[in-house]
C-alpha cells in the first residue's frame, strides 16, 4: 500500500458528483508543491486546439474529462489492478498553452514536460488536439527516439497543410520522426481508416518503415492478434502510446472533430489497451475529444474510460507485477 495522500477521494465518503473535480478525484499536485517529488505517474491537461485544421473544440477536452473521469473507481474489473493504491498518481493541472501562438504553446508544454521526466514522473495526457503530442513527445523524447503504439483513424503523417503550414494536429508524427523523436521502425499505427486527400502518409510510412494496421486488417485479425504484432513492434525499448478518440467508432464516441466511420466498439477500444501489457510504457495521451460535439459527455466518458485502462498497465508495469 503508497501513501495515502495519494488516493482518490472514495465515493463512500464524498459522492461522486460532489466536491472540486481533479483527474479520477486524485490529489491536485501543481508544480512545486512539496509531494512533487513523490509523484510517480502524472496526470495532465492540455487545453489546447490551435492545431485543429478542422471542427474544434478540445481546447475544452481537459475539464470535462476530469468531471467525467469522477467517475473511475479504485479497482479494475478484470485484471484487479488498484492503481491509486500502488503507485502514486496525482493529478499535476493543466499546462497553460498560449491560444494565439502554436509555437510559443509548443514551448510552454515541452518546458512543463521536461520538468515532469526530470521528476521522474510518467506522464498520462488528456489533451487538446493531436498536436499535443509533438511537444510532448520533445520533452520524453529528449534523449533517445522512442517507439510509438498509436491507436487513430488517421495517421498524422502529412508533410504539411494550407501550401506550408507544418504544425497541425495531421502532421505531429512526421515531425517527430523527423526531429529524430520517434524510431520508425518501433511505431504502428492502428485504425486507420477514412476518406483520404491521397497516400503521401502513406508514402512516408512505408518510406520510413512505419506499419500501418488498417482497419480491414484490424476487424479480420481481431485485437489480441494484432495487439501481439504492436507489442512486437514496440519492442522492449522505451515507448510512446498515443490513443486518439477518433480510432473509436463514431457511434461510441461521436465527440472528436475528425469522426471516421467502421470502427471498434467501444469494448475493443479497452481491450486493446489491456493488450500494452508488457509493453515498456514511458508516456501516453487521450486527445481529440471535443466537448462541443459531445452533448451527452460520452465520449468524454470512454476517453477517461480508455485514460483509467492505461493507467491500470502502467501500475503493473511499474510495480512489476
Ligand atoms: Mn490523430
Ligand atoms: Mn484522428
Amino acid at each position: 500500500m503508497n501513501d495515502e495522500f495519494f488516493h482518490p477521494v472514495s465515493g463512500f465518503d464524498l459522492p461522486r458528483f460532489a466536491g472540486v473535480p481533479t483527474f479520477m478525484r486524485l490529489p491536485h499536485v501543481p508544480q512545486g508543491h512539496e509531494r512533487w517529488k513523490d509523484v510517480q505517474v502524472g496526470l495532465i491537461g492540455v487545453p489546447w486546439d490551435s492545431g485543429t485544421t478542422n471542427r474544434p473544440g478540445p481546447r475544452h477536452g481537459p475539464r470535462q474529462l476530469r468531471d467525467a473521469s469522477t467517475m473511475m473507481r479504485a479497482q479494475h474489473a478484470v485484471s484487479s489492478v488498484r492503481p491509486f493504491e500502488t503507485v502514486n498518481c496525482a493529478d499535476l493541472g493543466d499546462v497553460g498553452p498560449n491560444p494565439a501562438d502554436i509555437n510559443d504553446s509548443m514551448d510552454r508544454i515541452t518546458a512543463f514536460y521536461d520538468e515532469v521526466v526530470k521528476a521522474g514522473i510518467l506522464p498520462l495526457t488528456a489533451g487538446g488536439d493531436h498536436l499535443t503530442s509533438l511537444p510532448v513527445l520533445r520533452a520524453v523524447a529528449r534523449k533517445a527516439p522512442v517507439g510509438m503504439i498509436h491507436f487513430d483513424s488517421h495517421t498524422d503523417l502529412f508533410h504539411s497543410y494550407f501550401g506550408g503550414t507544418m504544425y497541425t494536429h495531421g502532421t505531429p508524427f512526421r515531425r517527430a520522426v523527423e526531429e529524430g523523436l520517434l524510431d520508425p521502425k518501433r511505431v504502428v499505427q492502428i485504425g486507420i481508416r477514412g476518406t483520404m486527400y491521397d497516400e503521401e502518409d502513406r508514402d512516408f510510412a512505408k518510406a520510413e518503415g512505419i506499419r500501418l494496421i488498417l482497419i480491414e486488417e484490424f476487424h479480420r485479425r481481431g485485437v489480441e492478434d494484432v495487439m501481439a504484432e504492436a507489442r512486437e513492434i514496440a519492442g522492449d525499448g522505451d515507448t510512446y502510446v498515443s490513443y486518439d478518440i477518433d480510432f473509436v467508432d463514431p457511434t461510441f464516441a461521436p465527440g472528436t472533430g475528425t469522426p471516421e466511420v467502421g470502427g471498434p466498439n467501444s469494448y475493443q477500444a479497452l481491450q486493446v489497451c489491456r493488450e500494452l501489457k508488457g509493453v515498456n510504457i514511458v508516456g501516453a495521451d487521450m486527445v481529440e475529444v471535443s466537448p462541443p460535439f459531445d452533448p451527452s459527455g460520452g465520449t468524454a466518458f470512454l476517453g477517461v474510460s480508455v485514460m483509467y485502462e492505461i493507467l491500470c498497465v502502467i501500475a503493473g508495469q511499474l510495480t512489476g507485477s
